[in-house]
């Protein structure tokens, strides 16, 4: 059976939360303190971790550190991700700049565009965490240079050739090209694609085949479809509809 999209969602928040835990020298905690933060029941923060397995002793709460090192693990963010992000317009050059991504291991290799004019620049992105982790000064931005994306299956293979595999593509490209896009993503191997155009990416089905029938390519591809425009409109909706806010999401 799989596990619901806010399940997910929710692990990260209790993840954050655990961090702020460990960060203000909490030691343990407990699904009912975990739940409070959280804005959920302590009966979902319950359900949401027995999906991964049992973390807690029955009436004894979570030692913060563990619970912590068990959550990063099963949300895969105890290694490290390579990204490339596709579209250096505004939203693409925002991400390439944000200092956040790094914190969990997402690090950038590559960025991408068509624009001549953007081709050869060079863009400081974040140093990577493992750089960061130590006392002291975080070391300073490092810098890539855009690329055209016709490059991008040849660089993906270099960067296999090194053992620096690309995991995923963040998409930032105007809607109408954001399928060739993907295709170019695909193309290169990348298996993760990470989309913020607001249109909704098709695994591209086999050449004359019925639309089901997923080529090869794709077939193992996993798109997240990002669109801020729906938490819009989901907050537009509750402000109109506060009583039918659900206390307690599923
Ligand atoms: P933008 O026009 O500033 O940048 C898009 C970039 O994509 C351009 O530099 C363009 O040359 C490049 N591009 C086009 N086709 C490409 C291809 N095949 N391969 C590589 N690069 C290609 O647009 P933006 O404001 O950065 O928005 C990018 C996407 O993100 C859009 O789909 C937009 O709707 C969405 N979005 C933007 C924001 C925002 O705040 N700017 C917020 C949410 C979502």
């Amino acid at each position: 059976p799989g596990i619901p999209t806010a399940a997910v969602s929710r692990l990260v928040t209790y993840l954050r939360i655990l961090e702020e835990l460990e960060r203000a020298q909490t030691l343990t905690t407990s699904s009912g303190a975990l739940a409070g933060r959280a804005q959920v029941s302590a009966f979902q923060v319950r359900k949401d971790l027995a999906y991964f397995g049992r973390f807690g002793t029955r009436g004894m709460g979570y030692t913060v550190s563990v619970l912590k090192r068990e959550l990063t693990r099963v949300l895969g963010l105890n290694r490290s991700w390579n990204v490339v992000i596709v579209g250096m317009g505004r939203l693409g050059q925002a991400v390439a700049h944000y200092p956040g991504a790094s914190e969990y291991q997402f690090g950038y290799v590559g960025l991408f565009d068509v624009k001549t004019e953007l081709i050869g620049k060079h863009v400081d992105v974040p140093a990577q965490r493992e750089q960061v982790s130590g006392l002291g000064q975080a070391p300073p931005p490092r810098q890539l240079r855009i690329e055209h994306i016709r490059d991008l299956a040849d660089f993906a293979q270099q960067q296999r050739g090194c053992q620096q595999a690309i995991d995923m593509g963040f998409l930032a490209v105007p809607p109408e090209h954001a399928q060739s896009a993907a295709q170019s993503l695909v193309e290169a191997g990348i298996k993760g694609i990470l989309n913020f155009a607001p249109t909704l990416i098709q695994p591209r089905s086999k050449e004359g085949g019925p639309l089901q029938e997923i080529s090869d390519e794709w077939r193992d591809v996993m798109v997240e479809n990002v669109d801020f425009l729906v938490g819009m409109k989901r907050l537009a909706f509750y402000m109109l509809n506060p009583q039918l806010k659900d206390q307690d999401p599923e």
